[in-house]
């Protein structure tokens, strides 16, 4: 019946599946070659599938042909090839067999809710016992007579009974073997889309393996040594062999990473051909008497990356980089540099924060830096309003005013610049490339402006060639010499009393601590109430001797800022937060973090908090309390005691969580991966970068017919850049 893949067909193939129900493919050939018309055709053209089935694929994101088999396995199980005698079966091995079914029943048992399908089959050699557990509905399908093959364990002392993992019914739909025989892949399924369902589907499809699409060129196949688009189909959903999966997956991971690589350089073109920036050339005037000013010197790393900052601005196109470091690396102060270029060139520098808080900090933070070397950055968030508010607007657009604060209203809402050279993007780790792209059209004004996005979430190479391709990055390693470093605690139950005792002498020795609540799901109300009640109970129990502060995320923006203020001015000694805290703040003297249920928080946020004490001379500590549910969150935990290597805990978050979320990412974006696995494909990204760049060498609009199809995907990926590739 399946016809296999590898067998040449003698004869083009027919039209699209236009047969009613019934067998599989009368009459109608399956296709020897790419046919988009076949790869689209919607799986309910498939024998027996109907509109129940379609809408139970689609929740697996399976709408046709093609998405069915790019479905891909998560693992396979590894059953034998061969079928055994019942006779030669002995207890406690695994085996499967193919037996006549001779009765079967459904057993009650004594535990509620557990059912036991029992049967008695038999095969040349001899009889047994049967059982499936929690599987009531078998009494009803399968009948008597039934030839059937089984994977199971063998139980039974003294009488042969195998309890059986796996079945299926022999000269039913779809190959003998499906899910009993060799490397049986597992899919992601839903509980009414389950994998058994999956197999079935994908065994009656693969004859149209042949119809996928040939993205890859041939000079890209050739060289890395990938099969075609149908073999590496068939290959992973009917491997004969685990390298044989392994090397089918490989194609498909290449063509996914060549796709994006094509698409984020496209970006990177497009972005830095179209449209000029001022050349930002420096003179030292503002930037010389920063730098002298400084009660340190700038670490090599800092000055490393303003040396190459300072070289982009100064050219006409525009940069796009990002500048990654942690959490009191010294990013604002190479960010700064940028700015006094920019300022001394003639042009203004716009500074974008995620918050209006974060906005107005960052404000006392660059006033301090830059009203010395004579630049006095103006705020501009929802809450300058009035005369204030247009005053600041007129100084902005005659260019009075050179450097603005705000959030990235600034740069959509009827801001005019009167030269605008320099936009840094403060913290972006929540952008994606489309944002970016909006950011960048946004940030363009009469001509290109220069961009420098920055974050204090390490990202791993492999993320940054990948979600962050259409950068330039710039790295600070390491951190400013004479910091203190931080001890990780990680805190169980009984222990919570001595943690607190540890919190009251740091308090009692004159210095700050925070108390980080936990994220509660039902939203930022119940956060913050549960911050409310917590800090009541702090108050008035265990730190009833010290002052306590409050802020969270449902607080008036006043009161937040009179929370923080309050205690960066020493006002308070104990300052309960939500995640509020998590970035922006700077307070030296606080050298205490306490964190609850600090296994519901990623590693980066995790890390992030801690980033918030050891930041004076004193030697911090994070005690993390938690005892978590799941072996991740343990392993997280784990990991956060043993490292302050915050590229190295990155590098853990993306074997422990995946991508998407290590980049905060909520929504889909063009940088998501189907197949590709960054912490594992490594290899595959680096040969994907080099098809890409030597693709876009050799044939810059991707026009010739071995590069159309890939052309078609990028730009069904990137659809916000239609024309991208005509750049
Ligand atoms: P980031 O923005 O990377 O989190 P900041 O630029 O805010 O870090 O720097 C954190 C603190 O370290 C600031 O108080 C800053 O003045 C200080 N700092 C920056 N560079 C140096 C340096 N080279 N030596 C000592 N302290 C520094
Ligand atoms: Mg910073």
């Amino acid at each position: 019946m399946a016809v296999s893949a590898t067998t040449p067909d003698p004869a083009p193939a027919g039209p699209p599946l236009g047969h009613g129900r019934g067998t599989p493919w009368p009459g109608a050939l399956p296709p020897r070659r790419p046919r988009p018309d076949w790869w689209l055709t919607p799986l309910t053209e498939l024998p027996g599938v109907g509109a129940t089935t379609a809408e139970r694929a689609a929740v697996l994101g399976i709408s046709n042909i093609g998405t069915l088999l790019e479905h891909l396995p998560a693992r396979y199980e590894a059953f034998d090839q061969d079928v055994r005698p019942v006779s030669s079966l002995s207890a406690g091995e695994e085996a499967t067999v193919r037996v006549v079914l001779d009765a079967i029943a459904v057993r009650p048992t004594r535990r509620r809710g557990l059912k036991i399908v029992s049967a008695r089959v038999h095969d040349g050699s001899g009889r047994m016992a049967v059982t499936w557990f929690n599987q009531a509905h078998l009494a009803r399908v399968l009948h008597p007579g039934d030839e059937l093959l089984l994977r199971g364990r063998v139980g039974g002392e003294g009488r042969r009974e195998l309890s059986v993992r796996s079945h299926e019914v022999v000269g039913a739909a779809g190959s003998v073997g499906l899910h009993t025989q060799g490397l049986v892949p597992v899919y992601p399924a839903t509980e009414r889309m389950p994998v058994r369902r999956i197999r079935e589907l994908v065994d009656l499809a693969r004859p149209l393996a042949r119809a996928a699409p040939e993205r890859l060129p041939a000079w890209v196949r050739w060289r890395l040594g990938l099969p075609g688009a149908a073999d590496a189909l068939v290959a992973v959903h009917f491997p004969r062999s685990r390298p044989e999966s392994r090397l089918g997956r490989r194609r498909m991971v290449v063509e996914e990473l060549m796709v994006l690589q094509l698409g984020l350089e496209a970006v990177r073109r497009h972005q830095t051909a179209t449209r000029a920036a001022p050349a930002l050339v420096a003179t030292g005037a503002h930037s010389e008497p920063l730098i002298a000013g400084l009660p340190f010197t700038l670490t090599p790393p800092q000055r490393h990356a303003a040396r190459e900052i300072g070289r982009d601005l100064s050219r006409t196109r525009p940069m796009r980089r990002l500048l990654q470091g942690e959490v009191g690396s010294g990013k604002t102060l190479v960010a700064l540099l940028a700015v006094c270029q920019a300022a001394e060139a003639g042009a203004q520098s716009a500074v974008l924060v995620p918050t209006e808080t974060l906005a107005e900090q960052h404000l006392r933070t660059l006033d301090g830096l830059l009203g010395p070397v004579g630049l006095h950055p103006v705020l501009l968030t929802g809450r300058v309003t009035g005369a204030e508010r247009e005053r600041r607007l007129m100084a902005l657009r005659t260019g009075t005013a050179t450097v603005a604060v705000g959030t990235q209203a600034l740069l959509s809402e009827g801001v005019d610049f009167h030269r605008l050279g320099l936009v840094v993007v403060d913290e972006q780790h929540r952008f994606g490339v489309e944002q970016r792209q909006a950011l960048s059209e946004r940030a363009g004004g009469g001509g290109a402006a220069h961009l420098l996005y920055m974050t204090a979430t390490p990202i791993p190479r492999t993320l940054a060639l990948t979600a962050y391709g259409d950068l330039t990055v710039s790295t600070i390693r390491t951190r400013p010499p004479g910091r203190a470093p931080v001890e990780t605690r990680w805190v169980r139950g009984e222990e919570r009393e001595d943690a607190y005792e540890q919190v009251r002498a740091a308090l009692r020795a004159g210095r700050q601590a925070y108390v980080i609540c936990p994220l509660v799901e039902e939203g930022a109300a119940a956060e913050a109430r549960a911050a409310t009640t917590e800090a009541r109970r702090l108050a008035e129990g265990p730190f009833a001797a010290f002052r306590v502060g409050l802020v969270h995320g449902a607080q008036p923006s006043e009161e937040k800022r009179r929370a923080m203020l309050d205690f960066a001015e020493g006002r308070t000694e104990l300052l309960v937060a939500t995640t509020v805290v998590e970035v922006g703040i700077d307070v030296a003297n606080a050298t205490v973090i306490l964190i609850e249920d600090a296994d519901r928080f990623g590693l980066a946020q995790l890390h992030q908090l801690r980033g918030r004490v050891g930041r004076g001379e004193d030697p911090g500590l994070c005690l993390l309390f938690g005892e978590p549910v799941t072996e991740d969150g343990a392993r997280r935990l784990e990991a956060l005691t043993q490292t302050t290597d915050g590229f190295r805990l990155a590098e853990l978050d993306l074997e422990i969580r995946g991508e998407g979320s290590v980049l905060g990412l909520r929504q889909a974006g063009p940088t998501d991966l189907r197949f590709a696995r960054l912490a594992r494909d490594r290899r595959e990204l680096a040969e994907a970068r080099w098809a890409a760049r030597r693709a876009l060498r050799i044939d810059p609009r991707l026009e010739g017919p071995e590069h159309r199809l890939l052309r078609d995907a990028v730009l069904d990926r990137f659809d916000s850049f239609p024309r991208l590739l005509d750049a």
